[in-house]
């Protein structure tokens, strides 16, 4: 019997686990995966400000980084635009990263058990009963006062919670192929036939290799696109990335797929649920709880913040015997992020509607205020900088021209 269960060993799971046992709860985390952070599926790329927030020595950061990126080149079919950033985003070796994730929480007093799946949970005596079923066979329950959901983007906990999933995914493919671009800056490529919905990006970890990959949004793709199909195209087609991939030197390794989750219907997920006459409670965090950057996939950050968070709200509520408590956790997250994924969720709707002149405009307005751009921007933060240009004319007459598709789109992800 545990205070608090947390089901998976990404980032979110690793820090509520963590910032729980801290809080003097008793912690197990449970990671259906041998091995915590295999397979990887992420390009690696988190600001300054998450990996302070790890909470990680910079000793161990030093092993887990693989390259610092000052700046992005954003290309449109007919426009490139290139930003220099204020601040160093880094690239890192995401197993790495999560297992001294994992190593602090274990030091911290949270014990670690892998290759053991949840597949049910259920009301006990005592609270909750976890059902887990270990590699090799057999099963085990487990009982928790508190379950936290930090299992990813497919988000079991919350559907063996009945907790309504209101979010879109994006389906992802990328590679680390052989690259001959510059090794401090990101390159980005938008446009629709590109990745409809969303955008490619090529993350160099040194001189001559970089993850390249895309995300799509599937609504608003072809019925036959997928994203290995259009990242095939990208690599031997697109103009830009045809000059610097060099698919030739031993080609690639390292394909992932993925998905990543997007709040739809301009909601916040709901991610507190009391159970049991109150007498227990689910909470979810990260990817289950679709606490990621819509804007720019990036849930890294968000998940450390938010699973800090409900760790710390997870242990107070156990150790005060009152389950209300964990609804400070929504109210506490909801204050920090939720708007920042709102605002997102609408830009990334817009992105969705507008055909790729509009897209160039978007890029060349913010080219004439491109010193504001770089003094401004904030990759965890992008409205700081975004929500100004939205106030313009030429944002609002782009707005106007693509404002029935818009509401419509809209209209279909409230009804979802
Ligand atoms: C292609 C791609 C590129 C990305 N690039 C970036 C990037 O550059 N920067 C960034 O910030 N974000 C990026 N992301 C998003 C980022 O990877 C996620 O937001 C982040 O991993 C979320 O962390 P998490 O701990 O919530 O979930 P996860 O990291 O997905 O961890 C969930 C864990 O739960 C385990 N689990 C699942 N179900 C069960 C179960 N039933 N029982 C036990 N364990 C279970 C899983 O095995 C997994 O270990 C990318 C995503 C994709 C797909």
């Amino acid at each position: 019997m545990y205070d608090v269960v947390v089901v998976g060993a990404g980032p979110s799971g690793c820090i509520a686990a963590k910032h729980a046992a801290e809080g003097g709860a008793s912690t197990l985390v449970i990671e259906k995966d041998r091995e915590v952070g295999i397979p990887v599926r992420c390009a690696g790329l988190i600001s300054r400000r998450a990996i302070e927030e790890s909470e990680l020595r910079e000793r161990e950061v030093k092993l887990f980084t693989v390259n610092r990126i000052k700046g992005a080149v954003i290309h449109s079919p007919g426009y490139d635009l290139r930003i220099e950033a204020r601040e160093h985003a880094y690239v890192i070796k995401r197993d790495c990263f999560d297992k001294a994730l994992a190593e602090d929480a274990r030091n911290s007093g949270a014990e670690i058990i892998t290759g053991c799946r949840v597949v049910g949970i259920r009301h006990s005596s005592w609270g909750l009963s976890v059902e887990a079923v270990k590699a090799g066979g057999g099963r085990e329950e487990i009982g928790a006062k508190v379950v936290i959901g930090a299992d990813g983007v497919r988000a079991g906990v919350a559907r063996l919670a009945g907790i309504k999933l209101t979010r879109n995914l994006l389906s992802c493919a990328q590679i680390e192929g052989c690259y001959d671009g510059e090794s401090a800056y990101a390159e980005i490529f938008a446009g629709r036939r590109i990745a409809p919905g969303f955008f490619a990006w090529a993350i160099p970890l040194n001189d001559h290799t970089a993850r390249i990959g895309l995300c799509m949004d599937d609504k608003f793709s072809s019925p036959h696109s997928t994203p290995v199909r259009l990242l095939t195209r990208l690599l031997s087609s697109e103009p830009h990335m045809v000059k610097r991939y060099r698919g030739s030197c031993s080609s690639h390794h390292g394909y992932t797929g993925g998905a990543i989750p997007i709040a739809a219907g301009l909601k916040l997920q709901k991610t507190v649920k009391l159970m049991h006459g109150n007498t227990s409670g689910i909470l979810l965090v990260g990817d289950a709880a679709a606490q990621v950057k819509p804007i720019t996939g990036g849930g890294v950050y968000y998940g450390l913040r938010s699973g800090k968070i409900a760790g710390e709200v997870a242990a107070k509520a156990v150790s005060a015997g009152d389950m209300h408590m964990l609804k400070d956790y929504e109210r506490r997250w909801h204050k920090e992020i939720g708007k920042e994924i709102i605002f997102g969720a609408w830009v990334h709707r817009l992105r969705c509607v507008l055909d790729d002149g509009d897209l160039e405009r978007i890029l060349r307005a913010l080219g004439r205020e491109r010193r504001r751009v770089e003094e401004g921007g904030d990759m965890d933060y992008p409205s700081r900088i975004l929500v100004g240009f939205i106030k313009k004319p030429e944002f609002i007459i782009l707005g106007m021209k693509n404002i029935t598709r818009y509401i419509w789109q809209l209209w279909i992800d409230k009804l979802e």
